[in-house]
């Protein structure tokens, strides 16, 4: 189909990704409608700092991507508050929850995901929370209170980040995670020993090799039977829980739509974010592309919803699409800031700094090499030298110990 049969974009979830997709298609000069359809009654807005700013300094933390009036000027109808319920992809059209059925030229489906459930936890209905909206950071303001008991399940990144706000507002820190180390699936083995070890020191109590085997209500207060690795059963009591394990993707219109979707549900994509229906996009959390490894991956970052949206809105304009850097993206934890590049399963890691905890302000760069390439990179309160590292990440460069490792050469002379 060309441009100029092109009258009319839906986009189904004004998050991240929908939102990245409205700015970069008048961006390209798209003249036709935009229908920004969201379950959500808010504006489009960022969920990064939901586990950070949004819970410890609310009154001036700024979310939204996109105002009512900047939707205006971009001549955008949001219909908020309203969830799509079907998609029929042979009349392109859409039905919505309340009844109201609308057409399309081109669709981008920028769903994101939903909190992976614990149905045992969920059951208690009560001082059990999870978080991925707005509503759900407003109500952890109000659970993170000094002195509280809290238990966080789940030693990813949203376990990591609430843990370190957790601490600042003084409460008492349990985390528990099922895996041998922290933020398994995208850190190796060494920053995660150094995270341990940073939380530790914070006092925040981490319980590695953990299960929850049973919970329940006493009056107030929760009481857990955890189990090890070892066997070992323990009983915690607290004032609230708070679990992050993971998403489940938005799939279930694309399920039924009869879109391709992987083993989790995500709908696969190509490298222009087509789906397996004609004039169906996908991106974002959503979304699972083709990785050079042969296996279906989703990334479930900022930069990609944003990526990939832009991706999107140029296929549609027919104009080549932004070449995908390494995978990037950024942890806030206990006042530092790591940012990681590339492949976390680089065969080894070399550190350029000291990586030392009792330096108050520790700042270190890691560089992950397999056969003498840098592969990835992870900088730790160093975010300046990230554009450096990301450019020898996507460059392949070879890795040299004198010159990567010695701080007295400068990074942005290698690149
Ligand atoms: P979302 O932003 O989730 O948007 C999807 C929207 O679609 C939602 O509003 C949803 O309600 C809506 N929707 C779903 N189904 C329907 C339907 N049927 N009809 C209408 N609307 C629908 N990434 C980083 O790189 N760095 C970080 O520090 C970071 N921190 C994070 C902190 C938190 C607490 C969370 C939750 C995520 C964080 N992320 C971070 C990840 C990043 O925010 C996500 O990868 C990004 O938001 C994905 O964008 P998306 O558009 O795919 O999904
Ligand atoms: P995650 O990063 O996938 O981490 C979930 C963790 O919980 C994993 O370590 C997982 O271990 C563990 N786990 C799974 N089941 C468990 C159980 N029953 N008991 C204890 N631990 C269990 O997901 P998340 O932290 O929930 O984050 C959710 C989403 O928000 C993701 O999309 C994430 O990218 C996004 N987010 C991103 C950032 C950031 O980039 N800075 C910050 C916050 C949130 P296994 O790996 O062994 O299963």
């Amino acid at each position: 189909m060309s441009i100029e049969k092109v009258e009319t974009v839906l986009i189904i979830g004004a998050g991240q990704a929908g939102a990245s997709a409205i700015l970069e298609l008048r961006a390209q000069h798209y003249q036709g409608k935009i229908i920004l359809i969201g379950d959500e009654q808010h504006l489009p807005y960022e969920r990064p700092p939901l586990s950070k700013d949004a819970i410890l300094t609310p009154e001036q933390c700024k979310l939204e991507i996109l105002s009512a009036e900047k939707l205006l000027e971009l001549g955008v109808v949001h219909l908020a508050g309203q969830a799509v319920v079907k998609i029929e992809p042979d009349v392109h059209q859409v039905h919505l929850h309340n009844g109201d059925v609308i057409g399309y030229d081109k669709l981008l489906l920028a769903t994101g995901g939903s909190a992976r459930r614990l149905p045992d936890l969920d059951a208690l209905n009560q001082q059990v929370y999870t978080l991925r909206t707005l509503e759900d950071a407003q109500a952890l303001i109000q659970v993170l209170q000094p002195n509280r008991r809290i238990i966080l399940i789940g030693g990813g990144v949203i376990g990591l980040e609430l843990a370190s706000s957790a601490r600042a507002k003084d409460c008492q820190v349990t985390l528990l995670e099922v895996g041998s180390r922290l933020m398994g699936r995208t850190t190796p083995a060494i920053l995660a020993d150094y995270l341990l070890t940073q939380h530790c020191q914070h006092g925040i109590d981490v319980r590695l090799n953990t299960q929850i085997k049973q919970c329940q209500l006493e009056g107030d207060e929760l009481v857990l039977q955890l189990s090890n690795s070892r066997g070992d059963v323990e009983v915690l009591r607290a004032d609230a829980i708070i679990y992050g394990i993971g998403i489940v993707p938005n799939s279930q219109l694309a399920v039924a739509a009869g879109l391709a979707v992987d083993g989790m549900s995500a709908i696969q994509v190509d490298a222009n974010c087509q789906t397996s229906v004609a004039d169906i996009y996908a991106a974002g959390d959503v979304a699972t592309q083709l990785r050079c490894d042969g296996q279906y991956r989703r990334v479930e970052t900022w930069e990609n919803a944003n990526l990939q949206a832009a991706i999107f809105a140029r296929h549609v304009m027919g104009v080549a699409h932004p070449q995908a850097n390494p995978a990037w993206f950024w942890s806030d934890q206990l006042g530092t800031n790591y940012q990681f590049v590339g492949d976390m399963g680089a065969d080894e890691w070399y550190i350029r700094g000291e990586m030392d905890h009792s330096v108050q302000n520790p700042s270190f760069i890691l560089f992950g090499v397999s056969n003498q390439i840098i592969v990835a990179g992870i900088t730790v309160n160093a975010a300046k030298e990230m554009r450096h590292v990301k450019k020898m990440v996507a460059g392949h460069s070879q890795f040299s110990t004198e010159l990567h490792l010695d701080p007295t050469q400068q990074l942005r002379k290698m690149v």
